[in-house]
């Protein structure tokens, strides 16, 4: 009985010694140590002993069933070592392969529209000036001579605050005054970016929100030539040296006079198509002769100072250059659209 315990010891070790994977491994577990295992079923055949050989024999068996039991554990290790390293040396990080492309984003087209007008008027000497987008009745309408009960008041459908008196500003304008209050009395070259806002209808050529870049020019002896000469220089640069541009008088509360800026069609160059109504002519532009009474409530005296100032929407104008029929694309966060520029 003894005899046949350390054969089945010495094959079990030998078998053992040849597993190579953790499958065969689990296999020679069940085979030697499991619940019916070759050593397990040796255990149970102790009542066929005499008294005398049990003990030598337990003992026996129980110290091969702890040595096996330690080599299968030492052996499981080494396996699964080894199959570790296996694993990295053949499914290992290949440096080689091309990286995956980072999807970048882009512009928004308002943006590089901002941009590009910037560009231009940082070229002819003129700063950017920040102003805030929420603003008094005061600034927005009262300094730009438009008293409470000014007719033109309805061209400003507004959004107001709780705060009585404080709204969100409908135009860059009051921008106008800020910059001469703190400019005093030195003369002034700016522009003025930001978003305004408008209680409207939103279609597809008006919206709540919009950019504007509000100019202005003020110094001694300022006059409509001026106005002329630099709007005309701005349109070259914007829209391409032979465009033709033409001026048409009209009325805005805050310049005097004052009068908006087309230029010569971009898609049919004059010719006449759908975008410019068959006109050959498309507005980009209002502007005009500050005000005497804005330029006293700015602080400058109309007697000494004069100047101009003019206004113009990005998102009108890339409508314009990329014949964009909606302006609510601007603000939809479409990617089919966003994607185009
Ligand atoms: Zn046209």
């Amino acid at each position: 009985m003894l005899q046949k315990l350390e054969e089945t010891y010495e094959q079990a070790t030998a078998v053992l010694e040849q597993a190579g994977s953790n499958a065969e491994l689990e296999a020679w577990y069940r085979a030697v140590l499991g619940r019916k295992g070759s050593v397990t079923l040796m255990t149970r055949q102790v009542g066929q002993l005499s008294k005398e050989d049990r003990p030598l024999f337990c003992r026996r068996v129980n110290e091969i069933k702890s040595v096996l039991d330690q080599a299968y554990q030492a052996r499981l290790l080494k396996l699964s070592a080894a199959e570790m390293e296996g694993s990295l040396a053949s499914e290992g990080l290949d440096v080689t392969l091309p990286g995956r492309r980072q999807r970048r984003g882009r512009l928004h087209p308002t943006t590089q529209t901002l941009r590009e007008i910037n560009r231009i008027w940082g070229d002819m000497g003129f700063q950017v000036y920040r102003s805030r987008e929420v603003e008094t009745d005061e600034y927005n309408f009262e300094l730009l001579n438009i008293p409470a009960h000014h007719p033109a008041r309805d061209l400003w459908d507004t959004f107001h605050t709780i705060t009585p008196g404080v709204i969100l500003r409908t135009h860059t304008s009051p921008g106008q005054i800020h910059a001469m209050r703190e400019y005093y009395p030195e003369p002034i070259r700016v522009i003025l970016p930001g978003m305004c806002y408008r209680y409207e209808q939103i279609t597809a050529r008006s919206e709540i929100q919009f950019t504007q870049v509000e100019g202005l020019a003020l110094g001694k002896a300022i006059t409509m030539a001026d106005l002329k000469g630099t709007l005309v220089d701005f349109a070259r640069r914007m829209f391409g040296a032979d465009r033709q541009t033409r001026f048409r008088a009209n009325y805005f509360p805050f310049t005097e006079p004052s009068a908006e800026m087309d230029v010569e069609c971009i898609l049919c160059a004059g010719d006449g198509c759908q975008v410019c109504r068959y006109s050959g002519w498309l507005e980009i532009l209002g502007c005009g002769m500050v005000h005497p009474t804005v330029l006293r409530n700015g602080g400058y005296d109309p007697d000494i100072f004069s100047g101009f100032a003019f206004g113009m929407g990005p998102e009108r104008i890339a409508m314009l250059k990329y014949s964009i029929d909606d302006i609510r694309a601007f603000w939809s966060n479409d990617l089919r659209f966003l994607e185009q520029f």
